[in-house]
Order: structure tokens, then sequence, then C-alpha cells
């Protein structure tokens, strides 16, 4: 029986700090989260492991390390309205929920999406509202979001998601082909629109009006 809790420092320790995530508030909250109720029974000894690991409807959770690299760009300090597109497990909802006011998250994934919404119901999660859609298309009903990051990999970056970013806000997305992707920050200043490279990653593919066809 592994000890969750020791795992999961170990994690925060070895792979997240040990590559460079600094933000306290991040690492307190990745301490926090316990990732192992957002896999599969069989896999919950591998949950804090340096990987990703397979979900239902043939999806991953995403490794930890990018998890902290992401959620660290957007800069959170807690009064934050966040939306995430591609919810999956509901693991780096609960993150976010951690950090920020409110999290919007919409998963094409019925399925998945009941689920996140039961693990995150049972943790106690109330800041979290998840929706089955595209979210490709962001959610314009509670436009602008202060933050916004996109955990699938798309051919370019969502325009209605631009649009839905707040003055000042952070949207963080992997933009390449479907094997490979570059991590891209886009903030919005007063100056106009700004991009950051942070690097090659692998995620699986968004798929909808701005993504990848199916
Ligand atoms: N953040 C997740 C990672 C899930 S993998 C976690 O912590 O577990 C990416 C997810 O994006 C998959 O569940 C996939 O079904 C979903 N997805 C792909 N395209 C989508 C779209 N257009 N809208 C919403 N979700 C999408």
């Amino acid at each position: 029986m592994v000890n969750f809790k020791k795992a999961r420092e170990r994690m925060v320790q070895a792979q997240v700090m040990a590559r460079g995530v600094h933000d306290e508030r991040v690492l307190e909250a990745m301490r926090k989260v316990p990732r192992h109720l957002f896999v599969d029974e069989a896999l919950r000894d591998q949950a804090y492991s340096d990987h990703p690991l397979p979900i239902a409807e043939n999806q991953t959770i995403s490794q930890p390390y990018i998890v902290g690299l992401m959620t660290e760009s957007l800069e959170l300090k807690g009064a934050e309205k966040v939306l995430e597109i591609g919810t999956g497990s509901g693991y780096q909802s609960a993150v976010l929920a951690e950090l920020a006011d409110r999290v919007f998250s919409i998963e094409r994934h019925p399925e998945l999406g009941y689920r996140a919404n039961s693990i995150l119901r049972n943790l106690g999660y109330d800041n979290v509202i998840i929706r089955v859609g595209d979210g490709s298309l962001g959610w314009p009903d509670d436009a602008p979001f202060d933050g916004i990051i996109v955990t699938a990999g798309t051919p370019m970056i969502p325009q209605p998601l631009i649009d839905q970013l707040a003055m000042g806000g952070r949207l963080i997305v992997p933009v390449g082909d479907r094997i490979a992707q570059d991590l891209i920050l886009v903030q919005r200043g007063r100056e106009g629109i700004k991009k950051t490279n942070l690097g090659g990653v692998r995620f699986v593919n968004l798929v909808g009006k701005w993504g990848w066809k199916e």
C-alpha cells in the first residue's frame, strides 16, 4: 500500500520543484490534491509517477510536472475566474480550484465530464462548474476570464479563447501537430496580445470547431 501523502510530497520535490516550478501556492495545491483519486483504482499506485496516465475514452491525465508548469504560468493569486478546456479526469480542475476563485471547465466526452464532476463534488470542490461541449468555442456566457488553460493540443489558438481573455489575462495552450506541440502563453495587455513559447509538450488532440476534426 503506497503512502499517498508521502508519494505526493516526493512528486512535488523531485518532479515539479526540481524542474523549476517555484510558485509556493502551486506547490501547496499539488501537495494537497489527492491525484490518486482521479485515476482508475488499478492505476492508483502509479498516480504520483513522472508520466501521464490513461483515463477513459482514450484520453490521459497529464504528467504532474506539466500540470505544475501550466498552472504556474497563469500566475493565479486567488481572486480569478478561470476557464479550463479538457476536464478529463478533473485533476487539473481541482488544482485550479485551490488557486482561483471560480473554475469553469469544459469536456467533450459526457462520460468523463460526469465522472470528474462527481469526484470533485465528493472532495468538496464547490467552486468548479463542469459543462459538456466543444471547449474550443470557450464559454461566452461567463467570459471574460482571467486565466484560460487548454489541456489538449490544437493546430491553432482558437480565436474565441483569445476573445474571452480579460485585460491582463493569461491563456496557456499547446499548439502544434497531432503528435507534438509547443506550450504557448498568450497575455492580453494594454499594447495588445503577447505570445511566449514555454517549450515542447505532447498532448491528446483538441477535437472541435477550432481544433482538429475527430
Ligand atoms: N486536464 C485533464 C487532461 C485531460 S486530457 C486532466 O487533468 O485530467 C484532454 C481532455 O480534453 C480529454 O478528456 C478530451 O476529451 C478533452 N477534449 C478534447 N477536445 C475537446 C474540446 N473541443 N472541448 C472539450 N474537451 C475536449
